[in-house]
């Protein structure tokens, strides 16, 4: 059967490439460590489970509108007052079926045939698939480890062309953790209303943060960049809610429209139920949430100890998030591999430990662990690949 042009090149995501891998040796007996994870370990908070299922009890399982409730929109714009001290309109909210629904319908609404969207490498393995989906063309730029993987202004500036529609800034960021300064933010924004580009500014990880650094959205910096920007989250991650698939986007009011219009003839609302979730999810008790963010914050020192003190691995400290993004280049070399893939595959079948190489992120140099595990397993996880580059030296 011939297919569409439009998805003969897309690419299988590399995160549930290695997952599947992984679920098959497990499968065959083996005791796999999933180091692939990307959503949290935790059970959604009992308190979100109880509304939803009230909701569905007393009958609210029916269609609802499709850019979401007006009871989640207002949770959601409580959320943004309360958290970012940033004011939206309910007309300038969507309630998305996930966040990564949220970010295809965007590109999906913005972008003609050939327009540009600079995707700052590594990124997450949708984003270039999504740009493309929708026509557009994705523009890599090299965010170099030795700036901890984040663009500079003068990067971006060179990066854009009359054709360029926008930029995404992912912070904290997936994959690598990092997270933009208030001052790092404010320069790339500067670039961005020069030329008149939108920020797509995916703040999926905001809750997941573990230093003194906060989290900032480019929209709080001044009104100028806050009509400039279309804030992406969601719940799935802050929340563990990531089966429940809420997700939203928030900014320009003609942009929003034009994404309710287009869920209205394709996917129709959200999940009612899952919409009550989330609504739970905002009013309710934020403890959970930051439980969670103690174990992760925990687990990456930990974790980050134990990586870099293993001969060959080199890494930029996260910031945010639950991934560490080490430069693995030294070790494959020194074990004879010639492309970190290689080194990754023999790692699993070996030692059975699933990592995801860095080349679906545009990384091909670095692999991608998550510490969405028990500190018991991640520990047995670092002594396994420090076993694995010892014994191929
Ligand atoms: N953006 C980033 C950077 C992510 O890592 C993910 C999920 O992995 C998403 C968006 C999508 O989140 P959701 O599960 O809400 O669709």
């Amino acid at each position: 059967m011939e297919l569409a042009n439009r998805v003969q090149t897309l690419t299988p995501s590399s995160t549930l490439a290695i997952t599947a891998k992984a679920k098959e040796l497990r499968q065959a007996g083996h005791d796999v460590i999933g180091l692939g994870a990307g959503e949290p370990d935790y059970n959604t908070p009992k308190h979100i489970l109880e509304a939803a299922s009230k909701a569905m009890y007393d009958g609210f399982t029916k269609y609802t509108p499709a850019g979401g409730t007006v009871e989640l929109k207002q949770a959601i714009q409580s959320k943004m007052k309360q958290d970012q001290g940033l004011d939206y309109d309910l007309d300038q909210i969507i309630v998305t079926i996930g966040a990564k629904h949220a970010l295809y319908t965007l590109f999906q609404v913005l972008l003609n045939k050939e327009d540009e969207v600079i995707v700052p490498a590594p990124y997450w393995v949708s984003y270039p698939e999504q740009i493309k989906l929708a026509e557009g063309k994705p523009v890599f730029v090299d965010a170099q480890e030795k700036n901890e993987f984040k663009l500079t202004p003068e990067q971006l500036e060179n990066a854009i062309t009359e054709k360029t529609r926008a930029v995404i800034i992912n912070s904290p960021s997936n994959p690598t953790g990092v997270m933009y300064e208030k001052e790092e933010l404010e320069a790339l924004g500067k670039v961005c209303l020069k030329h008149n580009i939108l920020i797509v500014s995916d703040e999926i990880y905001e809750k997941l943060t573990y230093t003194s650094t906060e989290h900032i959205s480019l929209a709080e910096l001044s009104s100028a960049f806050k009509e400039q920007t279309v804030i992406i989250n969601g719940v799935s991650k802050s929340h563990s809610m990531t089966g429940w698939r809420i997700g939203y986007a928030v900014g320009n009011k003609a942009i929003i429209k034009a994404m309710s219009n287009l869920a209205s003839h394709s996917t129709s609302n959200p999940t009612s139920i899952a919409q009550v979730a989330a609504q739970a999810a905002y009013n309710g008790s934020q403890q959970p949430v930051s439980d969670m963010r103690e174990a992760f914050s925990e687990r990456l020192e930990k974790l980050y100890e134990w990586l870099v003190a293993i001969p060959g691995i080199e890494c930029v400290k996260p910031k945010g998030a639950f991934y560490l993004f080490p430069n693995v280049k030294k070790a494959v070399e020194m074990n004879g591999f010639d492309t970190v893939d290689e080194w990754v595959t023999a790692l699993l079948e070996e030692e059975k430990v699933a990592l995801v190489p860095g080349s679906g992120f545009g990384a091909p140099n670095n692999v991608r662990l998550s510490y969405a595990i028990s500190l018991e397993q991640l520990e047995e996880a670092a002594r396994r690949i420090k076993r694995f580059i010892e014994n191929h030296q």
